[in-house]
Order: C-alpha cells, then structure tokens, then sequence
C-alpha cells in the first residue's frame, strides 16, 4: 500500500518520524510519503527508523497562496532537501508562522479570551513548523475546547473571524521551486471545499503550466462528486491521480493508509523527478 502524504511531530503531527514509520509497517504500507508543512527536518530520523518492507518517499507540503488569496497546499515529493531556493522558502514560512500565530493570539485575546504565545510554543516540538494546531492544543489545555476539532470548528477555520494568513509563496513558484530541485509535486486536497474557498479551473490551468505532475483526488476531504471532477480533470491534462491518508497521528481523525496511491500512478510519479530519490529500507 502507498500513502504519499503524513505528518509527523515535525510539523502538526503528534507522531514522532519513528512511531510514523513503525506504525505505518503495522498499518501493511510500504511506500511512505513523509509531509511535514514547509520543513524538510524529519527526514533524517524516518531514514534511520527504516527496515526492510518499507520505503520512504521524502517530501513537504508547502504552504501557498494565490494572488487572490486562496490558501494552497502543493506536495513537493523526491526533491533535492539541499536546494538552496526551495529550503530558503520553507524557511522564511516557518519564520512567517510566528508572527502570523501573535496575530490571531491578540484577536482571541480580544475577544476575552486568555492565551499567550508561550503557551502555544510550549505545545511545539524543538524544530517543528508552528501551525493552528498547536495553538488548538493549547486552547484544549485551557480548557477553552475540548479537542483540536472543536478548536477548528469553534475559533480556528479559515473563514473565523481570528484567521491571519501567513507569507506563502504562490503555487506557481512552489511547483517551479520544486521542479527546479529534482522533484514532483502534487497538488494536496484541492476540493477541501469546507476548509475555506477553493482555486478555479482557471488557477488549475495556470498550475498546469507551471509544472504540476499530479492531483490528490482520494482524500477524506473530498465529496464523491469533487473526486469525479478531479479524475475527468487528470485525465483531461494527463496528470498523475494520487490518494493519500494526510496522516496527523492523534490529532486529526485521519489514519494510515485509509485512501492510497495506486501503483502504476506511483510509478508515474516517480518517473517524473530527475532522480531515484526513495530510500528503501
Ligand atoms: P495552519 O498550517 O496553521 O494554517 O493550520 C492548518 C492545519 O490545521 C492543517 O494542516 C490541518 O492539518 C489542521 N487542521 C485543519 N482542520 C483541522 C481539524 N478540524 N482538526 C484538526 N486539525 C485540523
Ligand atoms: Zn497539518
Ligand atoms: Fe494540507
Ligand atoms: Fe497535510
């Protein structure tokens, strides 16, 4: 089974690279596509947690935003973790994260509520991309909500009246950022329609001729009639059909494996980045 896209506590995942990795063999995957938000520094640790059965595709998911300010996520896969202009990026939208999080802190401080920006820092691990969720863990500690769905249904949405976006690069860069550093990309969950507003074709279109090899369609946020949508238009622009889990540990309801890639779409996908770049265990 192939599941391209998780996170682990590197980012808003509450799994560790090891427990990932070993979870995931309990869960019969054997291509794991590891995705923290903007934040190549998991890797090291999935490598060293491999063993026979199972094989690791690299990745991040990058955070972007459209000139007319839709929230994008595009799955870079297989690239070159030392590419100067892609880790620059990364690492001025984990910096971006902290100002952004102090932003909305003082909006929910507004409204009466008390959290400081420690508190939510101390929910992050050494290293980890700061993102909602960690400040929804806080807001459990709290007591304020009872778990980070509530957190996300109740105050932390996208359309919320506390939401502050974050410096992100268009999509169009990402994918061209990560085509320039050997790998692929994938566009993640693009229908998620009740996460906020969703691209139009036309944005598709403009994706399309910057580089994009694939499209998420088999994701838990995706309506069946959004999964049709996205087939016809993979099909029509021959591009890659991907299914992945976005796996947040206990954090989100998400498991392992629950959608997955089928292998002659993997194959296809890995034949677009400029090197074998999956490490087997
Ligand atoms: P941010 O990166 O700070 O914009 O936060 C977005 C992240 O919050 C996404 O990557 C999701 O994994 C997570 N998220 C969104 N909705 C929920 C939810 N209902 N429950 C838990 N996590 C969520
Ligand atoms: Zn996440
Ligand atoms: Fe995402
Ligand atoms: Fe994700």
């Amino acid at each position: 089974m192939i599941d391209l896209h998780t996170h682990t506590t590197f980012s808003d995942g509450t799994d560790s690279p090891t427990e990932l990795i070993n979870k995931a063999m309990a869960a019969g995957i054997s291509v794991i596509g590891l995705t923290d938000h903007d934040s190549t520094s998991g890797w090291q640790e999935a490598v060293n947690a491999l063993r026979p059965g199972i094989s690791l595709v690299p990745g991040a998911e990058i955070s972007c935003q459209t000139e007319d300010g839709i929230s994008v996520h595009i799955l870079g896969l297989l690239f070159d973790e030392n590419d100067t202009a892609l880790a620059k990026t990364m690492a001025q939208t984990r910096e971006n994260r902290h100002g952004r999080m102090e932003k909305i802190i003082a909006r929910i401080n507004q409204a009466g509520i008390d959290i400081t920006m420690a508190d939510v820092l101390e929910q992050l691990s050494d290293g980890a991309t700061l993102g909602r969720p960690h400040l929804a863990d806080a807001l459990v500690k709290k007591g304020v909500v009872s778990s980070r769905d509530e957190a996300f249904t109740q105050m932390l949405h996208n359309k919320s009246k506390y939401y502050v976006s974050h410096y992100s690069p268009t999509p169009e860069d990402a994918i061209k950022l990560i085509k320039s550093a050997g790998g692929v990309s994938v566009i993640a969950h693009p229908m998620a329609s009740h996460r906020g507003r969703t691209i139009s074709l036309e944005t598709f279109g403009s994706l399309i001729r910057a580089g994009l090899d694939g499209i998420e369609v088999d994701h838990r946020d995706h309506s069946p009639d959004e999964k049709t949508q996205l087939i016809q238009l993979a099909r029509e622009y021959n591009l890659v059909m991907t299914g992945a889990s976005d796996y947040h540990g206990n954090g989100k309801l998400n498991l392992l494996g629950e959608y997955n890639t089928h292998p002659d779409q993997w194959e296809r996908l890995e034949d677009r980045a400029d090197k074998r770049r999956v490490i087997a265990g």
